[in-house]
């Protein structure tokens, strides 16, 4: 592994990826933001990369200005960011937050380019598409999500998925663990993005107060991993040491464990098979003493059940859902409706959601934009 693209370098996971380029002496041929010029700008002066592409087209204006005395490219739109990831690089990060990071992953792809995958939207909404190009073009995906590389590494040296009984994915329970649904009717939006273990972009920080994010990351496992659903269980662990686990038919359980750092997964999915030092602090269990396991409460957060019943549907559901989320995230952080509108938003939009094959970009996109539409038409706004 010597170059790499990052897409979404401005964000949590992509600063986190630079400190691993960094470390690792990689060359990052391109980066790209949303908007955030000011950011970008400092970092195409360190990594010195081909090109950097910005989604906002007069933000991209703006900094093709700032950075002329250097030989960095600026590129905008959406085709900016989608000729970015089809560079000749050993790998692409997509850290890009939403469905917006789909276009960009299927790009990768069709230019052969293996993917680290943060992104889990894009598997959540187009699972189907992309893991059936992935396979055509013979690119892997690697995950980064916590989890997916705690079950990932916890696969090395299976013999083969016959022996897998069960995926077990660990969730925090974020920061609303133990309430009732009563208790969440009037949390605030500071409340929800105040993460016990994680600092992360505000979307997958909801996410996680809603436990929306654990549903996402069942979706996301089916896809990684070929599992049923039915076969991926959740487990609440409040510490969030054990990352993940697999269960084999001989009762064996594998897990991969460490202190919360996600710039070991970003580590592992750029340099796999190999494995290097890393910046995280060493995990002495002595410290910790006691960690803990049990069943989530599925009634108050009921968007993990939500996605298990879309992932089950098929097709287009898992789109419709995500879909709804994003939008429904989105309207709680402008303080438009409440915590438990988002759950409301994702059960509505399924309710009204019709079955479409999820084998094209074309149905993905248009369930999106359903789901997107129904949620702005169940709050009048
Ligand atoms: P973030 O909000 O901090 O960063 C998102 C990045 O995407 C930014 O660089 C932003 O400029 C870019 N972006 C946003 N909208 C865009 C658009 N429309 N077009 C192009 N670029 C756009 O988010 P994050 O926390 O870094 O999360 C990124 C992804 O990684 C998400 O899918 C999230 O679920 C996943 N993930 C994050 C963590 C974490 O610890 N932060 C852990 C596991 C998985
Ligand atoms: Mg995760």
């Amino acid at each position: 592994m010597k170059s790499m693209v990052i897409l979404g370098s401005t964000g949590s996971i992509g600063t986190q990826a630079l400190d691993v380029a960094r470390l690792r002496n990689f060359t990052v041929k391109a980066l790209t933001s949303n908007s955030n010029i000011d950011l970008l700008e400092k970092q195409i002066r360190e990594f010195k990369p081909e090109i950097a592409a910005v989604a906002d087209e007069n933000r991209a204006a703006e900094l093709r200005i700032k950075v002329a005395d250097t030989d960095t490219k600026v590129l905008g739109g959406e085709e900016g960011i989608c000729a970015a990831a089809q560079l000749d690089a050993d790998k692409v990060l997509n850290s890009i937050v939403g469905i917006a990071g789909l276009k960009p992953t299927l790009a990768a792809i069709e230019a052969g380019n293996d993917i680290a995958l943060a992104n889990k939207e894009t598997l959540v909404a187009g699972g189907e598409l992309v893991t059936t190009r992935a396979k055509e073009k013979g690119v892997a995906i690697l995950p980064v999500d916590s989890e997916h590389s705690a079950i990932f590494q916890s696969l090395q040296g299976s013999p083969g998925k016959q022996s897998v009984k069960r995926l077990i994915l660990t969730a925090s329970g974020g920061p609303f663990f133990g309430r009732t649904r009563d208790d969440l009717k009037d949390v605030t939006v500071e409340q929800a993005l105040k993460h016990p273990n994680w600092s992360m972009g505000a979307k997958i920080t909801i996410d996680s107060a809603t436990m929306m994010n654990k549903g996402l990351e069942l979706i996301e496992a089916a896809w990684l991993f070929d599992m049923p659903a039915d076969k991926i269980d959740i487990l609440v662990h409040r510490q969030s040491v054990v990352h993940s686990l697999v269960e084999y038919v001989d009762n064996s359980v594998i897990a991969q464990l460490g202190v919360p750092d996600m710039r070991v997964p970003i580590q592992y999915a750029l340099t796999y098979p190999e494995r290097y030092e890393s910046p995280a602090k060493q995990l002495r269990l002595e410290d910790w003493k006691t960690l803990t396991f049990e069943q989530p409460d599925y009634d108050t957060f009921s968007c993990i059940n939500l996605c298990r019943q879309a992932i089950t549907k098929g097709g287009v559901y898992p789109a419709a859902a995500n879909g709804a989320n994003e939008a429904a995230n989105k309207l709680f952080r402008e303080g438009k409706i409440k915590f438990l509108d988002i759950a409301d938003a994702v059960s509505g939009v399924l309710d009204s959601t019709e079955f479409l094959p999820c084998d094209s970009l074309e149905n993905i996109l248009l369930a999106d934009s359903r789901a997107r539409e129904k949620v702005h038409e169940m709050f009048g706004c």
